[in-house]
């Protein structure tokens, strides 16, 4: 049997071991995937079990797009039956059964710009500002909702009036604002991502001969990236196999980057407390990696205190040092990435091998300009390039309409903050400037007495333009941007949002401001910069065959390359600055652990100097200092200076977030050194808080984690 060649002793066993409950736990690179992709092969080819029978789920689009070409090749046969994501088996779901909940099969799908708009839409409707509300809480607020309410019955069982009414007399805001957007779903019968699986799960638990349809369907189940699965998709790998009992879940707990999202790596760890007969198969051997690069991530990974210890033995046996470079600059970061990736290319290396890692989006932009400068082809994968992202673009109108006060900008901008310009407003503008065969900037200054645009504050945009177009020449540019963000209340808008990656971004594009100014000197300019810009964003990159890969470590789950360069790996961008407890540090490092060991020949690391935006200094990242310096070679040594103060941010910070760290648990009783007796009844993580019942208060109070608390009992 050719498809249990290349594959070692508990691989086999995990093939073969076709009926049952089976777990696998292993490290990074062992051939957990593998295993699960030639089971697949093995169940078809071998045993004669239909594509269709199969169900086999993994954790992103790109890996289930990968795992489908695998499975392919190996049987020869393009029908390859259910392989995808959670959500994509949820579709499929419901575009067979979705009508007997009255719904049409073709059902739309919000995303998360979709749900943006439906919340502008109710925030317009409402007339709500943002004050109270941005957007990432209501959208936390509306998941959070959906997770604990019976909400599908109030969306199934209630007709538009009465979810009308129901909006228009809840008791608060937040009902209403909940209502209203089940309202405007149900309008349309469209279902956001966490409904996918909430319908599903509503199907399978109130139908019971689709249920048992499905059940006897899918006569096997494989879950990947087990570790990282939350409490309804657990949920509904239980049911599904509750016919026929045969589920094959693989994961490494040491990979769990998810938990922010509802990930339990209990599911995993408990499984065979769940079903008793499970077998375990452990495989402890690292086929992707050289042994440095296994070596330095277990070196890395140790650094967690709450893990289940695991052995990785490397073997491959080339001895390729793992790489560390020290910048002063993202910009000399990026020129240090570029060239390397020059001298790869000059040994007769792909691009497509290379991949750049990151944890945040912002990260990309420096590597894009020396890139494009350069001309290294380059892929950003579920991602926008920087120059292209929404409020990069707004801004950069801003400064265009004070140069060249051009229509497309005008239309961008004009009423972004919200001025009262809308659509009408508009037409009578384009109206008058086609008629007087002028600009859409000059009707506005035209009409500005018009009872049209008294009502607007079309005067205060006007002014602000008019204001910095007499003067901006003789500005600095990074304080030209400054001033234009705070006055036209753009960045306001954002910040009352709570859109905290947009404000990532544009602090970066101050940055490349601040770069820019630096290097053009005396040359500098607003039009220049434009036009330098210009080139970034015009670019038509067609989707290339041959490029390096830039993309979020959660987005590399599950891949590997053969040269990885992980990079911004810095105090306050990873760990990220919003890391505020001992387990988000430890979710941290997993990430970072994930990261190194997604490389298979050659992993480099980086780090560039530079102030984060609270101010706080960019010391060389812990997860450097974590490995093994045996394992690291670094490009320059790091100045004494460097290393002390880097060690004493470090060790003050893990301090800090020891004091942040839950020590009690829901039940205990405490004393409060002023509001005396109390019981611990719930804990919120997300404020780095106790709730607690005090014996001599009504309602609770919410206590941070850093007040000492005495434990009575
Ligand atoms: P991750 O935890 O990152 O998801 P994994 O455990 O799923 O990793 P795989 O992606 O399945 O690991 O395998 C890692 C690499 O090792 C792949 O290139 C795979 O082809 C190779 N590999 C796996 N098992 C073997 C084997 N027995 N012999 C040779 N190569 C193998
Ligand atoms: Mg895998």
């Amino acid at each position: 049997m050719e498809l249990l060649e290349g594959l070692n002793e508990e691989q086999r066993q995990a093939v073969t071991t076709t009926e049952g409950y089976v777990r696998v736990i292993a490290g990074a690179g062992s051939g957990k995937t593998r295993a699960l992709t030639h089971r697949f092969a093995y169940l078809v080819n071998e045993l004669g079990i239909s594509t269709s029978n199969i169900l086999c789920v993994t954790f992103t689009n790109k890996a289930a797009n990968e795992m489908k070409r695998r499975i392919r090749s190996m049987i020869g046969d393009n029908d390859t039956g259910y392989i995808s994501t959670f959500h994509g088996f949820c579709v499929q779901v419901l575009k067979e059964d979705i009508h007997v909940l009255q719904y049409p099969k073709n059902f739309i799908i919000l995303d998360t710009e979709d749900v943006n708009s439906v919340l502008h839409t109710i925030f317009e409707d409402m007339g709500l500002n943002s004050k109270n509300f941005t957007f990432p809480t209501l959208i936390d607020m509306i998941t959070d909702r959906k997770n604990r309410e019976d909400y599908l019955k109030d969306i199934l069982n209630t007709d538009h009036e009465e979810l009308k009414d129901k909006f228009r007399h809840a008791k608060n805001q937040q009902d209403a604002i909940f209502y209203r957007y089940l309202y405007e779903q149900k309008k349309c019968f469209a279902l956001d991502f966490d409904d996918l699986i909430n319908f599903v799960l509503y199907i399978f638990e109130h139908y019971e001969d689709i249920r048992s349809k499905w059940q006897q369907r899918l006569e096997y189940i494989m879950v990947d990236e087990f570790q990282d699965v939350n409490v309804r998709q657990y949920r509904l790998t239980q049911i599904l196999s509750d016919y026929h009992h045969n589920l094959f879940i693989v994961g490494d707990p040491d990979q769990t980057i998810y938990s922010w999202r509802g990930a339990r790596v209990e599911y995993i760890l408990n499984f065979d407390q769940e079903y008793p007969s499970a077998g375990t198969i452990i495989m402890d051997k690292n086929y992707r990696s050289t042994p440095n690069i296994v070596n330095a991530s277990n070196s890395l990974i140790t650094k967690n205190k709450k893990r289940m210890e695991k052995q990785l033995i490397a073997m491959n046996q080339t001895e390729i040092p793992v790489i560390y470079n020290h910048a002063k600059t993202t910009g000399q970061e990026a020129e240090w990435i570029a060239e390397q990736i020059m001298t790869l290319i000059g040994s007769g290396r792909k691009l497509r091998d290379i991949a750049i890692l990151y944890r945040s989006h912002f990260i990309s932009r420096s590597f894009e300009e020396v890139f494009i400068k350069k001309n290294i082809q380059y892929t950003i994968y579920s991602g926008i390039e920087f120059y292209k992202r929404k409020e990069i673009k707004d801004v950069l109108c801003y400064l265009r309409m004070i140069v060249n006060s051009d229509d497309i900008s005008f239309t961008r901008i004009v009423n972004l903050p919200k001025r009262n310009i809308g659509e009408r407003r508009m037409a009578f503008l384009k109206e008058y400037a086609e008629k007087n065969n002028c600009s859409l900037w000059q009707a506005l200054q035209q009409n500005l007495e018009h009872e049209l645009l008294t009502k607007t504050q079309a005067k205060a945009f006007l002014h602000l333009i008019e204001k910095y177009q007499a003067v901006y020449e003789k500005m600095k540019l990074s304080e030209l941007l400054t001033n234009v963000l705070n006055e036209s209340g753009y960045e306001a808008l954002l910040r009352t949002n709570g859109e905290q990656d947009r404000l990532d971004n544009l602090a970066e594009l101050k940055q490349s401001i601040f770069e820019y100014e630096r290097d053009a000197g005396e040359e500098c300019s607003l039009p220049d910069y434009l036009d330098r810009i210009s080139l970034y964003t015009n670019l038509d990159q067609k989707e290339q065959n041959d490029a390096v890969q830039l993309m979020t470590i959660h987005n590399a789950k599950g891949l590997e390359f053969p040269y990885v360069f992980v990079c911004g790996l810095n105090e306050g961008i990873f760990p990220s600055k919003h890391v505020d407890t001992k387990d988000k540090l430890e979710e941290e490092r997993r990430l970072a652990y994930v990261a190194y060991t997604r490389a298979e020949r050659a992993l480099f690391l980086s780090d560039a100097e530079g102030v984060n935006y609270d101010g706080s200094y960019r010391y060389p990242s812990r997860f450097i200092f974590n490995v093994e310096k045996a394992y690291l070679n670094y490009t320059v040594e790091l100045e004494e200076r460097l290393i002390g103060d880097a060690g004493f941010y470090i060790e003050q910070n893990e301090r800090k977030l020891e004091g942040n760290t839950i020590r009690l648990q829901v039940g205990d009783i405490i004393r409060h050194s002023v509001f005396g007796r109390g019981t611990i009844v719930g804990i919120n993580d997300e404020i780095s808080s106790y709730i607690i019942q005090f014996d001599s208060m009504e309602t609770t109070r919410s206590i941070s984690f850093k007040i000492r608390l005495e434990l009575i009992e």
